[in-house]
């Protein structure tokens, strides 16, 4: 343990962040660098608790209490190993993670917990500018064939795992760049793209190959693809998004987030796109969703100058301190406020949407809304909304995103012409920690097999899929397993 005292002496400090008024003139990340004393301050203030909680919080099972030691003690090259021997990718989770690690974090419970994932931020950057994250390339190939099919965080991470197993990789991605929701659904002002391009470098020089506009199972029978592969990963996510099919659904200016964001994060990295650009510049703009794909919407609408951000939830205002009555460990990815918030945002909760209204030519002017309450079960869930009498009005609004989360994988193509079995939500079927799906030697992970969830989900799915199927081909595997680190 760095300093025993560590938690007593320090408050949780966070790295500064560029005024509001000036970070939205661009799509750059935000947030500076700790001071070289603050990160030792930082890291000093973890308890390394007996039974570490914040291990079986984090769904990687990051051995968090060591490399935060180690970071305290100055000793990088340590604090990097130890991080990378169960996260392939904390640049990621370091800028985008909702930290279920902090919400684990024993000294929350009557103090701000430790400030871990900046703290791996830190270790990773500083990692990668002493040289220390180099290409690791297999000194034995197997010679098995292995296919993933998608390159978001859980493709990425698969095919790292196998890699590193010794197997021929080839990841296959439908859209003309590989990273999934990293490069095309999460905006720079998170994570700026040339953090996903310096690691698919070193992923291609350790020998991942990866080839991108190419749509697996778009073409009628996957036999062929099957057969040429010892095994395959289905890493293809969630992306049918959850429709508002009320009156004036088609109205011009109604869209889903997601192709909003994705136009966006085109023109970032100067890709072009065939359609009309979908603008919030001088529009009063209303996102409907108050998750993480809203927030983004909420940071890129500002960035675009819109007249005016709004953003509407269903379900009711939490309460400011509503972890105060919760259990610890406490959850804090539930509606959350975000960055995107601080720039500009008139929030809105329990609101129910009615109708879209339009002009005379087919385009929105409005929205028709009304404010809700919740009936609530024995067990104080809510369970049911009733408006509120009288509360009916309309906002004006000239471009609507619909942030209101993800149903399921995308099934005609891929899912139905490899035969994949489904869940109950149209997921992929395939049980947790097994990730075998109905067809012999193809397995499933991230959001296509669990449903809309986090990027560091994605990544341990990733990861323990790859060591299934290394097992698969090879009757036993060395690849780790979060379950062995705890
Ligand atoms: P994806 O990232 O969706 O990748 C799947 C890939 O498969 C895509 O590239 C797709 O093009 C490709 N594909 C699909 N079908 C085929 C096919 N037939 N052939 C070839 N390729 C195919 N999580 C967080 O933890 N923090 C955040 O801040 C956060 N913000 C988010 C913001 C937005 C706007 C959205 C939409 C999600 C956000 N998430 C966030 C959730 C997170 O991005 C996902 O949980 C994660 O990316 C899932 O990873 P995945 O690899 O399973 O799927």
């Amino acid at each position: 343990m760095g300093k025993p005292t560590g938690f007593k002496e320090y408050g949780r400090e966070l790295p500064s962040k560029i005024a509001p008024a000036e970070r939205v003139k661009n799509y750059n990340e935000f947030v500076h660098e700790y001071p070289a004393e603050k990160l030792n301050e930082q890291s000093a203030r973890c308890m390394n608790c007996g039974i570490p909680f914040c291990h079986s919080g984090c769904p990687l099972g990051n051995v968090i209490p060591e490399f935060n030691d180690a970071v305290y003690q100055g000793k990088w090259e340590e604090a990097y190993l130890i991080l990378n021997s169960t996260n392939n990718f904390p640049e990621f989770t370091g800028r985008i993670c909702p930290a279920p690690c902090e919400a684990a974090c024993v000294l929350g419970i009557n103090k701000p917990p430790v400030a871990i994932e900046e703290i791996e931020k830190h270790i990773i950057e500083i990692a990668y500018s002493k040289g220390y994250v180099k290409p690791n390339t297999p000194v034995l190939r197997s010679g098995k064939n292995v296919a993933v099919v998608g390159s978001g965080p859980a493709g990425l991470a698969a095919a790292a795992q196998l890699n590193k197993a010794g197997h021929t990789v080839t990841v296959y991605e439908r859209d003309d760049r590989p990273g999934g929701l990293l490069r095309y659904g999460i905006p720079d002002f998170k994570l700026e793209k040339n953090v996903i391009d310096r690691r698919l470098q070193i992923m291609e020089e350790e020998g991942v190959k990866f080839v991108c506009n190419t749509e697996v199972g778009a073409n009628g029978g996957m036999k062929d693809f099957i057969d040429q592969h010892d095994a395959i990963i289905m890493a293809a996510g969630s992306t049918i998004p959850r429709n508002l099919n009320i009156p004036g659904r088609e109205l011009k200016g109604v869209h889903f987030a997601m192709d909003f964001l994705k136009q966006q994060n085109k023109t970032v990295s100067n890709i072009s796109f065939p359609d009309e650009k979908i603008l919030a510049t001088e529009k009063d703009v209303i996102v409907i969703g108050g998750g993480d794909t809203g927030s983004d919407c909420v940071g890129t609408s500002n960035r675009q100058h819109a007249n005016t951000v709004k953003q509407f939830e269903l379900m009711g205002q939490p309460p400011a301190d509503r972890n105060a009555n919760m259990p610890w460990p406490t959850y804090p990815m539930v509606l959350k406020t975000t960055s995107s918030h601080e720039e500009g945002c008139e929030r809105f909760w329990g609101i129910n949407t009615k109708e879209f209204l339009g002009n005379e030519n087919g385009e929105l002017r409005g929205i028709l809304v009304s404010d809700v309450s919740w009936e609530l079960d024995p067990l104080g869930r809510p369970v049911k909304f009733v408006e509120i009498e009288g509360s009916e009005r309309e906002l004006p609004c000239q471009l609507a995103l619909l942030a209101m989360g993800f149903l399921h994988p995308q099934h005609h193509g891929l899912v139905e012409n490899a035969g994949l079995e489904l869940d109950a939500r149209g997921n992929v079927n395939a049980i947790e920690g097994q990730y075998a799906t109905n067809i012999p030697k193809i397995f499933a992970a991230g959001d296509m097999r669990r449903g809309q969830s986090l990027v560091v989900w994605a990544i341990s799915e990733g990861r323990e899929a790859a060591r299934r199927a290394d097992e698969f081909l090879m009757g036993k595997s060395s690849l780790p397993s979060k379950d062995r680190v705890r």
